[in-house]
């Protein structure tokens, strides 16, 4: 479940993921994992952006048996071998799943990547890139017009800068984990137009649920 609230200056993220191992893989301790995602998205989501004060609930349930009906429109976290390209995660933008790469589960529990989860969480809550495809100092045309006012200054250290970016800034990753006021005010935005409830890799047929794609 996700869920948005917004009372004067006050926004507040309520996160309820469900934390699944897609992979044949047995041995992975889906409760260490969800104590580190918890962490680092209470982290990022959290503190005062100009005028907002911003702060999240989150709840990460792993599950190691669960039927697809109950994950169905849910906030998903999969851990997968279906990444594409073999990246650390991929995210359905201002969709609800995110796969993870089992390969990066023990940078995350270590803190060595406090930053994809974050980042794909940001595409969750329908943020782009703030700069164009492969381009220094740019501007993403396709982004909101409240992303494409996020100055360079402000990129250099942005949470929704592709790692390339902030690597080419010269930047440590862990420490561009940074949101703009107006990339605070999108989500809530986002969230109100109902942008973000769809659920692209779970489908409901009439007696049964299935998942789309490769998982
Ligand atoms: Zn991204």
């Amino acid at each position: 479940m996700l869920s948005v609230t917004r009372k004067e200056n006050l926004i507040t993220l309520n996160f309820e993921i469900y934390l699944i191992n897609k992979t044949s893989l047995a041995n992975i301790n889906l409760y260490v994992l969800a104590g580190s995602i918890k962490k680092q998205i209470e982290t990022v989501y959290s503190g005062t952006f100009g005028k907002i004060e911003l702060r999240s609930n989150v709840t990460v349930k792993p599950l190691y048996e669960y039927k697809l009906k109950a994950l169905h429109n849910n906030l998903v976290i999969a851990i997968s071998s279906n990444v594409t390209n073999d990246n650390v995660a991929e995210a359905d933008f201002g969709g609800l799943l995110i796969k993870l790469n089992p390969k990066h589960l023990e940078s995350i529990n270590s803190g060595i990547n406090k930053r994809t989860i974050p980042h794909e969480l940001g595409h969750i809550l329908g943020l782009d890139h703030p700069h164009a495809r492969a381009k220094f100092e740019s501007i993403n045309l396709e982004a909101s017009a409240l992303e494409q006012s996020i100055t360079n200054q402000e990129k250099l250290n942005n949470l929704m800068c592709q790692s390339w970016y902030i690597q080419k800034a010269g930047i440590t990753l862990n420490d561009a984990l940074a949101l703009t006021e107006n990339q605070v005010k999108l989500l809530f935005e986002n969230y109100t137009s109902k942008k973000l409830t769809k659920n692209y890799h779970i489908k409901r047929r009439l007696f049964s649920y299935s998942w789309i794609g490769k998982i």
